[in-house]
């Protein structure tokens, strides 16, 4: 029986994560649950699963999840501190799928619990890329990639012979917006924005899909798992979502993962790494899906992913700026504050604005995205007003 946490459990990675562990209840034995308000659902899905605990990171909400919990023998707790603790704990393996830098302390104690960690939040690797990648080393943890390119390039790397990887190229949908010109893109509503034409997800992704800072957290995200130089890593759009990212060789060889666009495939073969499971995902049938296309993505009409490629270069505090103003901007979008196009621009004037020293400790990360949130804050109301 492996022994398995998941934070983020009401989410839609927490949500497939928890279909798999349902459908191989034999397999699994939950420890924890966690979530950050919706109680129905975490109290509903802990009595599922018969966890030890389930955590409701706002504490305002503690009483009613102990009101839900009362007599079924799962423990109730609240507060972030909690989900640090149980985070901590070190569950066999532990599902990092909290959305956004609210998963970056969660996942820095799951990392220290020395457990194997799947990773989802990809913000954590974008912001404290380094600081997460030492504490990994130093506790002895597993870190393995659920991001689906990433996953595909973790399926696809041989390590046998890490100087033969010329490139990584990770692949992107291109999202709703792929082939919209620029001037129809400041009419973009919420709704359109979060309605991804492959894959179904959170309201946040679905929108750094849509202006592609997605994909530039991406190869920041690629950049700090896998022993490539910034250099060497590259986008390709490709809107059918089949190929979900490549590894190119100094031989010419090119190997790619493939298959239908569900996140219960890399959440599987983290789940069961290093064997393989079975998952209920449609084969792919590729003479259905007929042709794969592929082009270069537009850095003119998706800017997210050129600022993006440029705090990668840069490194240091760069990544950190860009995540925190890019969550403010896109929270803003959604509460229907700003446009489309100003979310990329308000993450451009943040990181303009504001120049701290390279974060060497998590403490020091999160007082960069506190900075950079305040900056943020105060574009966004500039836009409003
Ligand atoms: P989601 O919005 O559906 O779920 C987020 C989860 O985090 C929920 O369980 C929520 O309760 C919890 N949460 C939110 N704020 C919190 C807080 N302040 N404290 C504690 N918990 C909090 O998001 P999602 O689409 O499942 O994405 C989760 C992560 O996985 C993101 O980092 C995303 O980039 C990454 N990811 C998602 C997909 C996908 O298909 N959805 C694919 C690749 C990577
Ligand atoms: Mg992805």
């Amino acid at each position: 029986m492996k022994r398995v946490t998941v934070l983020g459990a009401t989410g839609s990675v927490g949500s497939s994560t928890l279909d798999l562990i349902e459908r191989n209840a034999d397999a699994f034995e939950v420890v924890a649950l966690t979530a950050n308000s919706d109680v129905e659902k975490l109290a509903a899905a802990a009595i599922r699963t018969r966890a030890r605990y389930a955590v409701v990171a706002d504490q305002n909400c503690l009483h009613d999840l102990q009101d839900r919990l009362a007599g079924t023998g799962v423990e109730a707790l609240g507060g972030v501190d909690a989900v640090c603790d149980i985070a901590r704990m070190g569950a066999d393996w532990t599902m990092a799928a909290i959305v956004g830098t609210a998963g970056l302390k969660p996942v820095m104690a799951a990392l220290e619990g020395g457990g194997t960690v799947a990773l989802a939040n990809k913000e954590s690797l974008v912001s404290a890329g380094e600081v997460m990648m030492a504490a990994a080393r130093a506790h002895g943890a597993t870190l393995l990639p659920v991001d689906s390119e990433h996953n595909a390039v973790f399926q696809c790397l041989d390590r046998t012979a890490p100087k033969g990887v010329r490139r990584i190229i990770l692949t992107a949908s291109g999202g709703p917006f792929r082939t919209m010109p620029k001037d129809a893109m400041r009419a973009i509503t919420p709704a359109q924005a979060v309605a991804h034409p492959n894959w179904s997800m959170g309201a946040k992704i679905s929108v750094d899909s849509a202006t592609m800072m997605n994909k530039g957290l991406e190869l920041i995200e690629a950049f700090h798992l896998f022993p490539v130089a910034a250099e060497q890593l590259a986008v390709l759009v490709h809107a059918q979502s089949v190929v979900h990212s490549m590894v190119e060789y100094v031989d010419g060889s090119v190997l790619a993962q493939l298959g239908t666009p569900d996140m219960r495939t890399p959440i599987a073969f983290a789940l069961a790494w290093p064997e393989r499971m079975e998952t209920p995902c449609a084969p792919l049938d590729l003479a259905a899906v007929g042709r794969l296309d592929f082009e270069n993505p537009d850095l003119d009409r998706f800017p997210a992913l050129a600022l993006a490629l440029e705090a990668l270069k840069a490194g240091g505090a760069r990544p950190a700026i860009l995540n925190a103003a890019n969550e403010v901007a896109v929270a803003a979008f959604l509460a229907g504050q700003i446009g489309f196009l100003e979310i990329a621009a308000i993450s451009a004037d943040t990181l303009a604005g504001y120049d701290p020293a390279a974060p060497d400790t998590l403490d020091a990360v999160l007082a960069i995205d506190e900075e950079a949130r305040r900056h943020a804050v105060e574009r966004v109301k500039d836009c409003v007003a």
